[in-house]
């Protein structure tokens, strides 16, 4: 089954001369349950397809459905409670608040959507992502991929159906960028999660269960179970 799909997505920045066209007709299903990557050169349409298909931003023609709803058909007012609700985002600044804690960090989403804590759920994604003992500690005082796995279970801590990762791994050293990616993948494999995930860097793309890849605002090509030299 789909987590979300598009069809015919066009994307035109401005208008006349000056229009650019960043999306050219996308036909896209991302799979419920995989972690898929979306490479392809700069320039290329990853971060507009990603922010329309996580309801950031408007298409200019097309059809975006996620998780069963047609977001085209959204008011805004709907749209932003899809994206407490349903979309888990996680982006290459962390975005973390500074005075707050990780675990407050990590609660924050459903303070603001006033719903309850599944300690359960709660318990399974911090051991899932190994901060158990980092909970207590501000931001200032976590490395940057702490800080990053901070925003990650942020992302899953309302279980979404669909986590959006913009180059989640494009402000960390290598070290700290394989454990982001291996939790996303563990957030997938073991807690049945779907994520999509945006990058530049073959290594990351090569955590995913699907790679795809844009050129021109164009889907040119797709690899299933990618290796490094795969998606080089
Ligand atoms: P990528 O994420 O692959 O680098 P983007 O989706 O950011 O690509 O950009 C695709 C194209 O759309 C590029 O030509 C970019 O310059 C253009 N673009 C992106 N955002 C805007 C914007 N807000 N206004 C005008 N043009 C934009
Ligand atoms: P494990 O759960 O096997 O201890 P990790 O938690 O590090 O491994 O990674 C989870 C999954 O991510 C692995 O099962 C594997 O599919 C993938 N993975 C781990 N390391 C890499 C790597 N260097 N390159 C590509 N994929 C990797």
């Amino acid at each position: 089954a789909q987590i979300a799909s598009a069809r015919g997505l066009v994307k035109i920045y401005g208008k006349g001369e000056a229009a650019v066209r960043a999306l050219d007709g996308v036909d896209v299903d991302l799979a419920r349950g995989e972690l898929t990557a979306i490479m392809g050169p700069s320039g290329s349409g990853k971060s507009t397809l990603m922010h329309c298909m996580a309801g950031l931003d408007t298409a200019t023609a097309g059809s975006i459905v996620v998780d069963g709803l047609d977001i085209g058909r959204m008011n805004q007012r709907k749209l932003t409670s899809l994206r407490r609700t349903r979309i888990g985002f996680v982006f290459q600044a962390f975005n973390l608040i500074p005075t707050l804690t990780a675990e407050e960090n990590i609660t924050l989403p459903l303070d603001i959507a006033r719903a309850p804590l599944d300690r359960e759920w709660f318990d399974a994604v911090v051991d899932a992502v190994g901060l158990r003992d980092r909970l207590d500690h501000r931001p200032s005082e976590l490395s940057g991929g702490q800080q990053q796995r901070v925003a990650c279970a942020r992302a899953l801590v309302s279980r979404p159906s669909v986590i959006f990762a913009d180059e989640p791994t494009g402000n960390l050293d290598s070290r700290s960028a394989a454990e982001v990616l291996s939790f996303l993948r563990r957030s997938v494999d073991e807690l049945g999660q779907s994520v999509v995930m945006v990058t530049h860097d073959p290594t990351a793309a090569s955590y995913a269960h699907r790679v795809l890849f844009l050129a021109d605002g164009r889907l040119v090509g797709e690899v299933q179970d990618p290796t490094r030299e795969t998606v080089l």
